[in-house]
This record gives C-alpha cells, structure tokens and sequence, in this order.
C-alpha cells in the first residue's frame, strides 16, 4: 500500500494567502507504537529537510513490503511560515516575524490541560492510564480553537504528534556535533537511538524552561507521575530533539546515513518490521544540560576561535578571542574561557559577534553553578 498524504491548511492570514502542511502517514492509523518526525520547526535549519527526503523513500519501500507494523507519521517541513520569511535574501525561520517569538519555544502546556480533568479517573492499569491520558490530550487540542495562523500551525503539528509513543523534532545548531535533547526519564531507553544517531552529546533536562515543542509531550507524563503517584504512569511519550550537526552540513551522503539510522531506530522501537544491524559502540554518555557550558561574548567584537569543533578542553581554557579592532592591540583581545570541562560540541558561523551571544556549547559532566535554575536553552 502506498503512503497516504494529507495537506493541512492553516489559517489564513490575509485574501489570496493560505498556507498549508504535507503529511506522509505510514502503517495503519492507530497501530501502535507510533512515530512522529518533523524536521524545519526552526525553518532555516535545513538538514532535517533532506532527511526526511531519504526516510520518505525508505518508508515507502517499507511500506511496500507491509513491513510498517506500527504508525508513522512524517511531516517533512513543519514550518511553512518560517520557510516563507527571507530577509535580504537570507531564511530567517527562528523566529516569527509577525511577533510570536521563537517557533520553537512556549509550546502549550499539555499538562496544565488535563491534569485535572484525570482526577478520580486513573486506574491500577498502566495501559489503561496511558490510553486515557493520550484521549485526554486528544480531546483538548481538538476542542480548542486557532487564534491566529501561528496558532493553527501550533495546534495542527501538536494534534498529529500529541498520543505518539515516540515524536522526534529534527533540528540542527549553527556549526556542531550530532546531538540530542531528552528528558532524564528516557534514558538509557533511549541509549541505541542515540548509538545509531552516532551522537557525541545526549544533554538531559527535566524541564530546559523554554516549553520547546518536544517537552510538549513528554513532561506531562512525568509531571502526571509526580501529581497522581498512587498511579501506574509511565513516560510514555519518547520525545526527542535530534540536533542534526550544523546548518550547513548537508548533502545527501549525510542525510542518507541518517535517515539509515532513522529507519534502523524505527525498527528497534517496533514499528517498522525486520532486523536493524546491532547498533554501533556508543559515542558518549549522557550528561546533564545543566553541565554544558554555553559560552558567551563579553564583548562586541570579531571571534577568532582558540579550538576546534570535538576537541577536549578543560575548565578554564580560552574558547575564543573577541577582538574589537577599535582598540589599541593589547587592548583590543577578549579572552573566553569555559567554566566547563568536556568537548567543544558548537560554534558560530557568523564570526561578528555581539555581547550575550553564545560561541560555544562545553559539555561538561558536573552541573556548573551558573546554570542552576538558569533557562537552559538558547534565546
Ligand atoms: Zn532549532
């Protein structure tokens, strides 16, 4: 049976504009467990695209065998109004130019919208509570209205990913080592996903304090948890951000391995049929998000970086220097150094630089002072 494509409209904004999102949908609707991936919620961020280019073809061909035993739903760009905003001729789809902020960032609390609703209603059965809490959320984003186009792209992306067992958000960072974002519950559940990924970072954090679109759905599970304990509920949505490198690291070498390791994790999570090789050695462990560094610009200023992307560096080193040209030489060189211990896992592109912005992630092992109770996440 071939793949099954749907458009969604948004809302329009003005005469004569729609816009709309493409969804692959994979194995029969219901079947579990079910998968969702999206790529492109930062719209400029472009890996994630071609990605899901590869793993479309895979699918289908898995689909062709009847090898999709589960559900998988692919959206292959979720961000169709970020893909549409240029400026200077330069995508600019972090952030929505009609004022509603980071695309990826003060996603609805899920929580806040069922929790009470659950009281008196959970059970001894653990399946049974997941079933009922997945129709819960259901329920509330089909009853709540779009109030602007964003909204509609928000609602329309969250009603498709919000009872999947596994949703999987395909970013990427500026220049950067594959990584990952998850919540503590799901590790090491999710140790050969990130082995296949061949990940150098997997960076934990129970709540990173952004509302990103994958602790969208899987906090409320273990904040449901932590309000109903005399309850069986586990976390029961794996969601991840998958950071694909960087943002010019893409060509179809690249993306088709990673849309191998896609598909491979597939099968391990059980949706897709057949045997996946045993996944490769693992590449790090897991650390807190609260011990990676990110390393900031004192000053305005041209970075000429002291290290290179994977290297190892200790706390104290210089980073970067921040050179301001206006300044006599011996003045003119800012030193950055890390308060972190561990690999150099990002950098920037741009190489002017304004104070406050973030040089390099450090992945550290030890949580640093600094980041307690700090908003995790860049801007
Ligand atoms: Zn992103």
């Amino acid at each position: 049976m071939p793949a099954r494509s749907d458009r969604l409209p948004l809302m329009t904004v003005g005469p004569g504009t729609t816009r709309e999102l493409t969804v692959h949908r994979f194995g029969q609707p219901g079947a579990r467990p079910k998968i969702y991936l999206q790529a492109a919620l930062h719209a400029d961020e472009t890996p994630g695209l071609l990605v899901q280019h590869h793993l479309y073809g895979l699918l289908e061909e898995a689909e062709r065998r009847g090898a999709v035993t589960g559900e998988v739903i692919l959206v292959p760009y979720a961000n169709p109004i970020g893909l549409a905003q240029f400026t200077n001729g330069e995508n600019m789809g972090r952030y929505e130019q009609g004022g509603g902020g980071n695309f990826n960032r003060n996603w609805p609390d899920l929580f806040d919208a069922v929790a009470e609703g659950l009281e008196g209603r959970l059970g001894d059965d653990a399946e049974a509570n997941v079933a009922l809490v997945r129709r819960a959320m259901v329920e509330h984003l089909a009853a709540e209205e779009p109030g602007s186009e964003l909204h509609s792209l928000r609602l329309a992306l969250s009603r498709l990913a919000c009872d999947a067992d596994v949703v999987l958000d395909l970013h990427c960072d500026d220049q950067a080592l594959m990584h990952l974002f998850l919540i503590p519950a799901h590790w090491p559940q999710a140790a050969d996903f990130a082995a296949d990924l061949r990940c150098r970072a997997v960076l934990l954090a129970e709540d990173s304090g952004g509302s990103s679109f994958d602790e969208t759905f899987s906090t409320p599970w273990t904040r449901l948890a932590a309000r109903y304990p005399q309850h069986p509920l586990p976390a029961a949505c794996l969601a991840g951000t998958v950071e694909l490198r960087g943002r010019s690291d893409v060509d179809d070498a690249t993306a088709k391995a990673d849309a191998e390791a896609l598909f491979h994790s597939l099968q391990r999570f059980g949706a897709v049929g057949g045997n996946p090789p045993p996944p490769p050695a693992a590449l790090c462990e897991a650390t807190r998000l609260d011990a990676t560094d990110t390393v900031r610009s004192p000053a305005a200023g041209v970075v000429a970086y002291a290290v290179e992307l994977g290297q190892e560096v200790k706390k104290g080193d210089v980073i970067a220097w921040v050179v301001d040209p206006t300044q006599p030489p011996e003045k003119a060189r800012h030193a950055v150094t890390t308060q972190a211990s561990g690999l150099v896992l990002s950098q920037r592109a741009q190489r002017y630089v304004r104070p406050g912005m973030v040089l390099a992630k450090v992945v550290g092992k030890d949580p640093l002072p600094h980041r307690q109770g700090a908003y995790l996440l860049e801007d």
